[in-house]
């Protein structure tokens, strides 16, 4: 099996993947570890061709180790989207189509490609939080944002959608772990959905004053704490939601300053790609990309919910 913690530097990625065919090598390795599972029709009756492509003895398919991936009908080297996988999961504020183009020698149009399709494989970062849940909204978008106006300042006109994208944010305290995802509205209702479905039963839930909050006081499923902020009480003992804003501003830095601009339809992949960043900021490269490797051939180890949004 490969070790990829030996993977701490680009050069060191490309000098062990230097042929296609070792690539290759690799994904049959790491998603057929306990032996070939037919794409098609889930039988591991399923044998080796001369020619490299595996044939299912049951459904009688011809497959290549790369069905079902994101690397499925690529024209593109191996190593390429390895790269890009390495490099969009290393730079800690994202990297652009413009730059990625340049470090692995694409068009712009092919690198933006790659990084959409890279994208999509963040969605399946999503796992259940306890304990202390900081919630928050944020927007994103729109002129408002250009002048600095932040929903502190502007109350209940800041959480208007007409020009801007919702995003609400769930951050357990301990572990650092984030879930976050687009909103069509603020309204108590979806907040509180998703809080149910994304917080376990006997957290403790730290937000602003905002109402569609309010009816978390009554919940019988979580104790909840609230500060003001704006009776600029930013922290009263442990009621606060620093940790959620400060999820809001790498977001935000990395929405403005690397892509520039963020179409709504789009959001939640950058959304996704942020989470993935930040609950992955104490691994090292290797382990990173080790991730987004499994997730590229649909090796997913870990508990995930449904998104919602
Ligand atoms: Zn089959």
């Amino acid at each position: 099996m490969t070790d990829f913690s030996k993977f701490n530097s680009l050069i060191s990625l490309v000098r062990h993947f230097n042929s296609e065919d070792k690539c290759r090598k690799t994904i049959r390795q790491q998603r057929w570890s306990d032996g070939i599972v037919c794409p098609y029709c889930g039988s591991v009756h399923c044998y080796e061709r001369s020619d490299g492509r595996f044939i299912c003895k049951d459904c009688e398919s011809s497959f290549s180790e790369l069905v079902g991936t994101i690397f499925e009908n690529t024209k593109l080297p191996l190593v390429k989207w390895f790269m890009a996988m390495y490099l969009i999961s290393s730079h800690k504020k994202g990297i652009s189509s413009l730059q990625l183009a340049h470090d692995i020698h694409v068009t712009q149009k092919t690198a933006w490609f790659m990084l959409h399709k890279i994208r999509t494989l963040y969605a399946k970062d999503k796992s259940m939080l306890h304990g202390d849940v900081e919630c928050d909204e944020t927007y994103i978008g729109g002129k408002e944002t250009n002048k600095h106006e932040s929903k502190k300042t502007a109350g209940n006109q800041g959480r208007s959608t007409k020009t801007k994208s919702g995003v609400f944010g769930m951050v357990e305290r301990n572990s650092g772990n984030i879930a976050a995802m687009r909103i069509p509205d603020s309204k108590a209702n979806t907040l509180t959905g998703i809080i149910n479905l994304y917080v376990k039963a006997g957290s403790r839930i730290f937000t602003d004053e905002y109402i569609g909050y309010h009816s978390l006081k009554d919940s019988e499923r979580y104790e909840h704490f609230t500060v003001n902020h704006k009776d600029k009480e930013f922290v009263r003992d442990d009621s606060h939601t620093n940790t959620i804003e400060g999820f809001w501003g790498q977001l935000k830095r990395m929405i403005m300053g690397v892509y520039h601009f963020v179409s709504a339809k789009y959001l939640q992949r950058y959304i996704d790609e942020a989470v993935f960043r930040y609950n992955t900021c104490r691994n090292d490269e290797g382990d990173r990309f080790k991730r987004m490797f499994d997730r590229s051939i649909g090796v997913v180890s870990y508990k995930c919910v449904r998104m919602v949004a």
